[in-house]
């Protein structure tokens, strides 16, 4: 180890930093930010730093430095232009035993600055020692991408009831208590927002770890549902909050459209069981949730679509009941076209506590996919989702459909493709309005079908297109014909894969 990282109190603590200019600005932000007592030596200020003087957040000296200023200071920077001027405030702080950073220069600091993520008063410091100042930004991003925006909420929030439960609990027990509170639903409502909703499951822990013997290790009685939208199929589409809940979750149910990819997002020991709508795959009811496997267990035993419904809405609702946190992972957006209204009903009807999760849905995936604009000045003043199941949902009302100036996105239309094409034709859509298809979106084998309301049906039968696929009608279909995107990098491919050796 090169460097011994540490986080230095710096509250009221003489500051001082030598130059003016753009890279001293930004040392003063992080040193004002720590509450230290800033001095800058400068004879020219850096615009930003007027504004500081103005509000009586530092010290200005408009003179040359000389070895005096560094008296009494608990830490020194250099941020000149002038290397010799750096060499002199480096040797003067040597001297007094001020530990310094002479910016871009590790031979001349005693200390250097990392990347900081600041979820404050959870702070996280990168450092490559010196070598590669880049990487260990990348390295910062990389954890800033999986770090919830509320940690330092969550950290506050389990400060300010550090007493209490010291008060409550045992020193045994209260490890094993934190552990349920990052872990467990208290942590997962603050971090998503839901203050009133923490504090209810905390107190709940809280009782429930007094009232048990076994509170160490014990889980609480009731666990709780977490309905995930799980976006279009590219893993990288999930949001952030549903990497974070499927890294919690004990059960994992899922859908026949959450790929492989997007399911081994969840925490390696979830049970995993697949509960879609389509070929049963054998195993028991309620059984199987092989783990990390492409084995999948149906939940289901009747072959009505209503008898699964309950027997999903069954399953969640025994799994919280057992205290696990259920992972209900839907492909897309969990509100369009999911059911999950009727998941939520039932869940809120047994009193089981759910947090939704909304997804990127498939018209948004397959749209940016295939480059079409879904509204666009002058061609598209609305988008409307449509179910294309036809004929049982067939109460749409088809003249307002066939309008012209929109966009209407058909989801769950390839069986139904010609039917569709007929019903839009014989309400006055044109016979050469765009129309495009788009297959597995976002998926490494999508493919996208392009052509007029006349010809998609045809187009769609050669090329043997089927189901996941949605059909986009309007002007917008064509009018990004010409500005397909570049291809997306496969999955899992990233800068850090040009970043080599390390
Ligand atoms: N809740 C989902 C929709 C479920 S309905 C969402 O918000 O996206 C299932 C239909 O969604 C499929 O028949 C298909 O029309 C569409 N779909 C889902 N994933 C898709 C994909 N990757 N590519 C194209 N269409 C998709």
């Amino acid at each position: 180890m090169d460097y011994l990282p540490v986080f230095l109190q710096l509250r009221s603590a003489r500051a001082v930093i030598v130059g003016g200019g753009r890279i001293a600005a930004r040392k003063v932000d992080l040193l004002v930010r720590a509450g230290a007592s800033v001095t800058v030596v400068a004879p020219r200020l850096h615009e930003d730093l007027h504004s500081r003087i103005a509000a009586g957040e530092l010290t200005h000296l408009a003179e040359s430095f000389t070895p005096s200023h560094l008296d009494g200071a608990a830490l020194a920077i250099a941020a000149t232009g002038s290397g010799a001027v750096n060499a002199a405030v480096s040797a003067a702080a040597r001297e007094r035993n001020v530990p310094v950073n002479v910016v871009d220069d590790a031979a001349l600091s005693t200390f250097i600055f990392p990347a900081i993520i600041d979820r404050s008063p959870i702070i996280v410091a990168v450092g490559s020692a010196g070598h590669a100042p880049v990487l260990a930004r990348w390295v910062r991003e990389r954890i800033e991408s999986i770090l919830p925006a509320g940690l330092g909420a969550l950290a506050r929030f389990m400060g300010e009831r550090r007493k209490s439960v010291q008060r409550a609990l045992g020193a045994a027990a209260r490890r094993a208590f934190w552990e349920r509170v990052v872990r467990g639903k208290a942590g997962a409502r603050l971090l998503a927002g839901d203050e009133a909703g923490a504090t209810r499951a905390f107190e709940a822990e809280l009782l429930i770890s007094q009232l048990t013997t076994s509170a160490a290790t014990g889980d609480s009685a009731l666990g709780e549902v977490y309905l995930i939208g799980a976006g279009p199929g590219d893993p990288d589409l999930l949001t952030l909050r549903a990497l974070q809940l499927l890294q919690q979750a004990d059960v994992v149910l899922y859908d026949r459209l959450v790929p492989q990819e997007v399911l081994e997002r969840s925490r390696r020991e979830a049970r995993r069981i697949f509960v879609g709508k389509s070929v049963s795959r054998g195993a028991p009811p309620g059984e199987g949730g092989s783990q990390g496997a492409t084995t999948a267990a149906h939940a289901g035993r009747g072959a009505s679509q209503s008898a699964l419904q309950e027997d999903i809405h069954e399953l969640m609702i025994r799994f919280a009941r057992q205290g696990l946190k259920v992972a209900r992972l839907k492909g897309g957006d969990p509100f369009i076209f999911g059911r999950g209204g009727e998941e939520v009903e039932a869940l809120a009807r047994q009193g089981i506590p759910y947090l939704v999760v909304p997804g990127i849905t498939a018209a948004l995936g397959a749209a940016a996919g295939a480059c079409i604009p879904l509204t666009q000045r002058g061609l598209a003043q609305s988008v409307t989702f449509v179910t294309g199941h036809l004929p049982q949902d067939d109460s749409l009302d088809w003249r307002t459909l066939a309008r012209p100036g929109q966009t209407v996105v058909f989801y769950m239309g390839v069986g139904s493709l010609e039917q569709l094409v007929a019903r839009l034709r014989a309400a006055g859509a044109p016979d050469t309005l765009p129309a495009a298809l788009i297959e597995r979106a976002t998926l490494p084998e999508q493919r996208v079908l392009r052509g007029t309301l006349a010809q998609i049906a045809d187009l769609a039968g050669r090329a043997g297109v089927s189901p996941p696929a949605l059909l986009i009608v309007g002007e917008v279909a064509a009018h990004a014909a010409a500005a397909e995107p570049a291809a997306t990098p496969a999955a899992g491919e990233t800068a850090a894969d040009l970043i080599q050796p390390i």
